[in-house]
């Protein structure tokens, strides 16, 4: 088998490491040139004899754009980040200045601050000053540490457009070098860029194209299939016609082949570098495909067993549930005939325990109820029967079911439906589930005294049906989370209440699952409303189109009349 193509991830943790690489070096070379000048080495300060040198001030330039570009990290903490942002300003200033002195012949006096004696022994004119590329590249590189961390709206990366200027210079340079062609690396008799320098400045540049590999243009050698061809072909692309050529240049300076031989082997490798190249390209192409595929195979069986496990999970919840039921029914049973002293004669406090036993016995059971239902959902063995309701018949008689406890914490009660008679579409029992759910939770989260308003609105292609309370609000930072399965928001208040955290869950998959949405909207200590929005059904023609509100004065015994308005 062969083996797969690498790098499909993020390789960001490598570009770091080239950032960091580039940036030691960079220092390196600085501090080694001084040591240079200092000890009077030409090896260090030229990097091969007869080679222009780098002067004490590049070397200081490099030094503190080497650690600019080290302090400013993806993850830099605040200090560190300043600390480089300020350097990188520093460096800004040097190109800035060296530019000045340059353009207007002006002098700073900053040209032989260091080994003023040495530097004055060059043939070099002024005495100490750098290059007029290197000042150039030094403001852009400056300029692209600076702004290291910016991008536009669109994306792109000021930075990296200066730091890939910079690294063109000074590839320029170094192919000037390479191929004598003085011009590329120097622009007067006296000075010009210093090989070592050339390669300092294409290495600060590399470190900052890397310094953000997320951003930019840069996410295209590092991430996903193009970088895995970019990194391949890139190398040899830019290094192979620079080999050719000098080469071909070396061959012809020593006379050792005539024009035509030279060119005819040129071109005749160019074709053979250009057939490999597209014969690599191929077989990355055909493997990443290959690999692509695999991935896609494995994920779908790692898919298939989410969904197996997920499924029995949800039967065995289902069937657990189901099991429950039984007994729990079977205990309020017992408690009830015991209640009515149908096995002789109770206490009050046996009373009041058998009452206590009823209570947890409904609680439980709830919990069980809700357990069932959201495993039945989950497992998509829900049966809807959609049909247009009226939505008076969604809302009349919920409250019967719910007086007990609204009695019992003396809550008042509303039900205001102007647009009774709009039909909606929806399975009529799952709604009447949902706003039970809702009405439910209103009522545990209101305090004593408190009050709780169901009421329906027509809206366009939607009826809205509102459970609105003056409770104790939903903080805004857990809006979403309520709707996920088993969150609560405050588990101690909700175990004396009861409650699993489910009935959110279940009713907002119910409404999804008739074409509408669960949505609400709460201020803490205020109240809540929430919002069962579902679709309008078609049938009657008069209900689709008539404004929202328009029969809010129609008032009719409630019953009766699709127009409800009722207080408890
Ligand atoms: P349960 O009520 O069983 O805990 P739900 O899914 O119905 O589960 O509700 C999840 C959580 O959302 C509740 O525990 C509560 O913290 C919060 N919540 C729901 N309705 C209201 C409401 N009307 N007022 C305040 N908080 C509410």
């Amino acid at each position: 088998m062969r083996t797969p193509v690498i790098g499909i991830a993020v390789a960001t943790d490598s570009s770091d490491r080239i950032r960091r690489g580039a940036a030691a070096i960079v220092i390196l070379m600085g501090v080694l040139v001084l040591i240079g000048w200092r000890v009077g080495s030409d090896l260090l300060t030229r990097g091969w004899p007869g080679l222009i040198p780098m002067i004490p001030l590049t070397a200081v330039g490099f030094i503190t754009g080497g650690l600019a570009l080290a302090l400013l990290g993806e993850r830099a903490g605040r200090t560190p980040r300043r600390a480089g942002l300020a350097l990188a300003g520093g460096l800004t200033l040097l190109g800035v200045t060296i530019l000045a002195e340059r353009t207007f012949g002006w002098n700073a006096g900053i040209d032989l601050i260091l080994f003023p004696n040495a530097v004055r022994a060059l043939p070099w004119l002024p005495p100490g000053r750098p290059a007029i590329n290197s000042g150039f590249n030094f403001t852009v590189m400056g300029l692209a540490l600076l702004l290291t961390n910016r991008a536009t709206r669109r994306g792109r990366r000021p930075a990296e457009a200066l730091a890939a200027f910079t690294v063109a210079v000074s590839f320029l340079a170094i192919v000037g070098y390479l191929y004598g062609v003085r011009e590329f690396y120097s622009f007067s008799r006296f000075s010009g860029m210093a090989l070592i320098t050339a390669v300092g400045f294409a290495l600060l540049g590399t470190g900052v194209l890397f310094a953000r590999p997320r951003a930019g243009t840069m996410p295209v050698f590092v991430r996903g299939a193009s970088s895995v061809l970019a990194r391949r072909l890139l190398p040899s692309a830019v290094l192979l016609p620079v080999l050719l050529g000098w080469i071909w240049l070396s061959a012809r300076r020593t006379e050792l082949v005539t024009r035509e031989v030279g060119v005819s082997v040129f071109v005749l490798i160019v074709v053979i570098v250009f057939v490999a190249l597209v014969v690599r390209t191929a077989d990355v192409v055909n493997r990443l495909g290959e690999e692509r595929e695999r991935l896609l195979v494995r994920e779908q069986a790692a898919r298939a067993d989410a969904e197996a496990a997920n499924r029995a999970k949800s039967e065995f919840l289902a069937a657990m549930s189901h099991e429950l039921r039984t007994p729990l029914n079977a205990i309020v049973g017992y408690a009830e005939l015991m209640e009515m002293g149908i096995h002789g004669p109770v206490t009050p406090a046996q009373q009041e325990n058998l009452q206590r036993i009823r209570r947890s016995q409904r609680v439980l059971l709830a919990l069980v109820n809700d357990v069932l239902n959201f495993a039945k959902l989950e497992s998509g063995r829900l049966q809807y029967v959609i049909e247009d309701v009226p939505a008076h018949e969604l809302v009349t008689g919920i409250e019967a079911l719910v007086l007990p406890q609204l009695d019992a914490k003396r809550l008042s009660y509303e039900l205001t439906c102007s647009e009774g008679d709009t039909i909606v579409r929806a399975d009529h029992e799952k709604v009447r589930q949902i706003i039970l759910n809702l009405l439910t939770n209103s009522i545990k989260f209101t305090e004593p005294g408190g009050r709780v308003t169901l009421s329906c609105h027509a809206r366009d292609r939607a009826v809205l049906l509102r459970v609105v309370d003056s409770g104790i609000g939903i903080p805004a930072d857990k809006l979403e989370a309520i709707f996920e399965p088993f969150v609560q928001v405050d588990r101690a208040l909700t175990r004396s209440h009861g409650g699993a955290g489910l009935g959110l869950a279940i009713s907002r998959d119910l409404a999804r699952a008739m074409g509408g949405e669960v949505s609400v909207q709460s201020v803490l200590g205020e109240g809540s409303v929430f919002t069962l929005s579902l679709p309008r059904g078609a049938s009657l023609s008069e209900s689709v189109d008539r404004p929202s509100g328009e029969s809010v004065n129609r008032k009719t015994p409630a019953t009766a009349s699709p127009d409800l308005t009722r207080v408890h």
